[in-house]
């Protein structure tokens, strides 16, 4: 088997041929779309780190389920420090593309799936962990990248399933034949949907009894007919289809967001991982959202690497690297970042060996991690902010800077630190504009979030993990309370 090059992983997209409603247009040909192709570039990044010689280490592992190497990206882990080695590659490829790389979700869902299966067939006699044993053995020899889709719509936040206006909201079985389901419903804010070649959707909540309809966890090609794909906005995204790079701030890389509409598509037995067993949908649910809690201290902090880059380099450019304010706000920022990294490694290295045999993330840290990034980034941005100065909001575009009666003038009045050129102080300032208020705030900032559950959801799961009543029944020991 051969590991993909990012070259390899480009053609075999474009071999896909996926079509998506972009912009208000049907569109095939999505490589050569200016919003698309940059997030494709993004996940391309995640192949070549496993040819390249000082990251092979860190982007490959052997694989049990198929005796070989495979791309971490798809690899169930089997130790603690292959969960450690997961959160280091995720920093690496978040500080070199400054953006949502996009192939953690297939791989965080693969290891819930995994054990989660391996426990649900020991309790009700069911196949499906071979099942997904064979279909994941298939994506690791292939390398492909696969979509973890998790949320779905929900409608009425305050109505069950069943109770919803309508029955789609949340993704369902419709239908049951003798060789498999139909699906039907979507799965909303799908991070890079449209460049990965399969999708995994699981539950999106813990079902109850009654509701086995909506306890569905399947595998589905991409290119599967009836699955249909809108995509999403970003702020300032039309300014990737300009002629000059400049004013996108992030000249090579980008994230990519989908609303994916699953239109009565039938999945034969073979790909169905859960069907109808209500207890299994909120173990999945919890497992995935830790491992993808956990690759928030992997991502994030490198997305944050560049961010603190791009604040001290500007800082340099406006002559005011030196001033003591400026020293202890960037070291502020570095504080903040390595604190979130703390947690994803901590809560890795305290990870355990599942029944199945993969290993799991330390639930309570891995809930402390993503409740940080759910704040942290935001004061690094308002930090990145403070340092750039108002110029951040006000600045002339690039085709200004073209223009023979404006340009000059901006090219005289921007001019700042002597030593650096104007025009590479205005591409500082669009990177940090577009970590803090352009395209790469929607990964950096509104996923931080939101993605992987909103701080709700991590409270919840830190009060279950915290072990509360524990600690008071050691301060009454210690008092002699009874
Ligand atoms: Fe990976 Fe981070 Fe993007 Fe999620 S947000 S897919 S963890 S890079
Ligand atoms: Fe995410």
């Amino acid at each position: 088997m051969a590991l993909k090059t990012g070259k390899d992983y480009l053609k075999s997209i474009e071999e896909l041929d996926l079509e998506a409603h972009v912009l208000g247009q049907k569109t095939g040909d999505l490589h050569e779309h200016g919003l698309v192709a940059p997030s494709q570039e993004a996940v391309a990044f995640t192949f070549d780190g496993a040819h390249d010689s000082e990251t092979g280490d860190l982007f490959k592992a052997v694989s049990p389920l198929c005796d070989d190497e495979v791309n971490r990206f798809t690899h169930l882990h089997q130790s603690s420090d292959d969960l450690v080695k997961k959160v280091m590659m995720q920093r690496y490829c978040g500080t070199k593309t400054a953006c949502c790389f996009q192939r953690c979700v297939g791989l965080d869902a693969a290891n819930a799936i995994f054990s989660t299966t391996f426990e649900c067939d020991a309790k009700h006699g069911t196949d499906y962990h071979q099942r997904f044993k064979d279909y994941w053995r298939w994506v690791q020899l292939e390398d492909l990248v696969v979509d973890g889709a998790m949320t779905d719509p929900k409608g009425d936040r305050s109505k069950r399933p069943a109770d919803q206006a309508d029955p789609d909201l949340f993704l369902r079985v419709k239908e049951r034949r003798p060789d498999g389901v139909v699906i039907s419903g979507a799965k909303l804010h799908q991070t890079g949907m449209l460049n990965s070649h399969e999708i995994l959707v699981m539950p999106t909540l813990t079902m109850r009894p009654g509701e086995e309809a909506w306890a569905i966890c399947a595998a589905v090609p991409t290119n599967h007919p009836g699955v249909r794909y809108i995509y999403g906005r970003q702020t300032s995204d039309t300014r990737k289809l300009e002629d000059s790079m400049l004013d996108v701030g992030n000249p090579v890389f980008g994230g990519q967001e989908v609303m994916t509409v699953f239109e009565d598509v039938f999945v034969p037995h073979e790909r169905v991982f859960l069907d109808g067993e209500v207890d299994y949908s909120g173990i999945m649910v919890e497992r995935f959202a830790s491992y993808h809690r956990q690759s928030y201290g992997g991502c994030k902090v490198g997305v944050g690497d560049a961010l603190i880059g791009a604040t001290a380099l500007i800082a340099q450019m406006n002559g005011v690297a030196g001033a003591s304010h400026i020293r202890d706000k960037i070291v502020e920022m570095i504080h903040l970042n390595e604190t979130i990294y703390s947690c994803g490694i901590s809560c890795s290295t305290l990870g355990e060996r599942m029944p199945a045999g993969n290993y799991q993330v330390n639930l309570l840290l891995a809930n402390v991690c993503k409740l940080n990034v759910t704040r942290f980034p935001y004061e690094l941005a308002r930090l990145a902010t403070d340092v750039a100065g108002g110029l951040l909001g006000t600045m002339p575009s690039a085709a200004d800077l073209d223009d023979p009666v404006a340009g000059p003038y901006i090219k005289k009045y921007l001019a700042a630190a002597e030593g650096f050129a104007v025009t590479d102080r205005m591409k500082v300032l669009r990177l940090i504009e577009n970590l803090v208020a352009g395209a790469g705030a929607v990964g950096y900032l509104i996923e931080s979030m939101h993605g992987a559950g909103p701080p709700t959801a991590q409270r919840i799961m830190i009060s279950r993990q915290a072990g509360l009543k524990d600690k008071v029944a050691q301060v009454k020991r210690l008092l002699g309370i009874d």
